[in-house]
């Protein structure tokens, strides 16, 4: 017998079991022998339009220094963020995807001891950051499926160094207003940082939802973590940041890979930083795919959880997981979201409108079946 290297781990490291990604399309076609190109992915909250050219343009003109280290202060995006949303620089940081920011603001808080307090429903991203660094998750039921943000603040004791929220969530696509957020953040004691996770906020502009931003100047304790990946369609280059206060972002200085963030994906975030229009034409397909595919569902008969981000949960109020495996096997792939305790859903990027109309017909034909 070889040494046990998961017996050695640390014990909350033992308790962890890796994330599941969206099925890559790939996959799908090699195990069904299908075309890739018959497949539609609606599973991991991609963006459809594909990259803009803008940014397309910017990376081709950053080819020729793939051979140098990037610039490792990010400075030029930095400036541009900071510029942006009239913060200064030193409150940004830059992160290899949101994700990164979040393992970033584990690694510096947590530790064995320690505990982070997040919903029922939330982001599998916040026990991976919180186990993975020997802290302890407090996980907080949900309340109709959204976060129970008095519950979390009644959660929070010494030993709390972090609350995760996010806000719309994923993959319920709930959401809270700004009274809800002043309440909570109003209640959260001055020594624990509140992780507020804006990664769809650009798709609830119309909405009344807060803008993190506009709570920084009066808590000190918060960070607003944004990413690239979803409206601005650059998920593949890994590109998300944080805003908070100087002294948050100093510590996470500390703590970050020198180089975290690539030179391919600094130039193309600040190319989609300047294309407005390209962010413009992401909410306006949302908005019509979610009307789209609310309309499908309401003709089939199916509930879903009403959502502000580029995704939506619908329930079949029985086990989902042999609704999943027929799509499957018509080249559909969507998110089964057991993982998430809500086995009879099944969570749906918003796509393009022909790929939104080819799930809805396949669904409705595997329901016929059922
Ligand atoms: C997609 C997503 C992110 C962003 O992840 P990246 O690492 O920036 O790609 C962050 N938080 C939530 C809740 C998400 O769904």
């Amino acid at each position: 017998m070889s040494f046990d290297f998961l017996a050695a781990a640390l014990p909350s490291v033992q308790q962890l079991s890796p994330y599941v990604p969206g099925k890559p399309v790939e996959e799908l076609a090699r195990e069904l022998s299908l075309n890739p190109e018959d497949i539609v992915k609606l599973a991991s909250n991609e963006n459809p339009l594909g990259p803009s050219a803008s940014v397309c343009a910017a990376i081709a003109e950053a080819l020729p220094e793939l051979t140098r280290y990037p610039d490792g202060s990010g400075f030029a995006l930095k400036s541009k963020l900071a510029e942006h949303y009239a913060v200064e620089t030193g409150q940004v940081t830059l992160g290899n995807g949101s994700n990164d920011i979040l393992e970033l603001v584990a690694r510096a808080w947590l530790a064995p001891g320690r505990n982070a307090v997040f919903s029922a429903h939330a982001f599998a991203v916040y026990p991976i950051a919180t186990l993975a660094s020997g802290a302890e998750c407090r996980e907080v039921p949900a309340k109709d499926y959204g976060h129970d943000l008095d519950a979390m603040a009644a959660a929070i004791d010494s030993n709390t160094r972090v609350v995760f929220i996010a806000n719309p969530n994923n993959p319920t696509g709930t959401w809270f207003n700004q009274a809800t957020l002043n309440a909570f953040l109003s209640q959260v004691p001055e020594h624990v940082l509140v992780v507020l996770d804006e990664a769809y906020i650009e798709y609830a502009a119309d909405s009344n939802l807060p803008d993190g931003m506009d709570y920084l100047s009066r808590y000190p304790n918060l960070l607003v973590s944004r990413t690239f990946s979803k409206a601005y369609g650059l998920a593949a280059l890994r590109v998300g940041y944080a805003m908070s206060s100087k002294a948050i972002a100093d510590v996470l200085n500390r703590v970050r890979q020198p180089f975290n963030v690539n030179s391919l994906a600094l130039v193309a975030a600040c190319a989609a930083l300047d294309d407005a229009h390209y962010l413009e034409r992401s909410r306006e397909l949302n908005s019509q795919g979610m009307q789209q595919l609310e309309e499908g569902f309401k003709t089939l008969g199916l509930s879903w959880i009403p959502s502000r981000g580029n995704f939506i949960a619908v329930d079949f109020a029985q086990d989902a997981a042999p609704i999943n495996q027929a799509l499957l096997e018509q080249g559909v792939i969507v998110r089964p979201v057991a993982g998430y305790g809500m086995p009879n859903f099944l969570r749906v990027s918003i796509g393009t409108q022909a790929e939104n109309q080819r799930f809805l017909d396949v669904l409705t034909q595997v329901l016929q079946q059922a």
